[in-house]
């Protein structure tokens, strides 16, 4: 069987080099060496840790809403 292709396989978790700015809240700022959540759109989004939970479950809800109306 041929391997299912990742969409998201983008979606990372990556570890701030520098100071970057929260994409979800800019008064956010992710401090370096700290770990935050990074994909690509299609410039590289960086989104801390506190907003990270948020945005990964508007994300996981709306994979859950395609997938239960394509099933009808
Ligand atoms: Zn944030």
């Amino acid at each position: 069987m041929p391997a299912v292709r990742n969409i998201v396989k983008d979606f990372r978790v990556e570890e701030a080099k520098a100071e970057r700015k929260c994409h979800a809240n800019s008064s956010h700022k992710i401090l370096a060496g700290e770990k935050h959540f990074a994909y690509d759109d299609p410039g590289r989004i960086n989104i801390c840790k506190e907003c990270a939970d948020g945005v990964l479950k508007v994300a996981a809800d709306h994979l859950e809403k395609v997938r239960v109306e394509l099933s009808k």
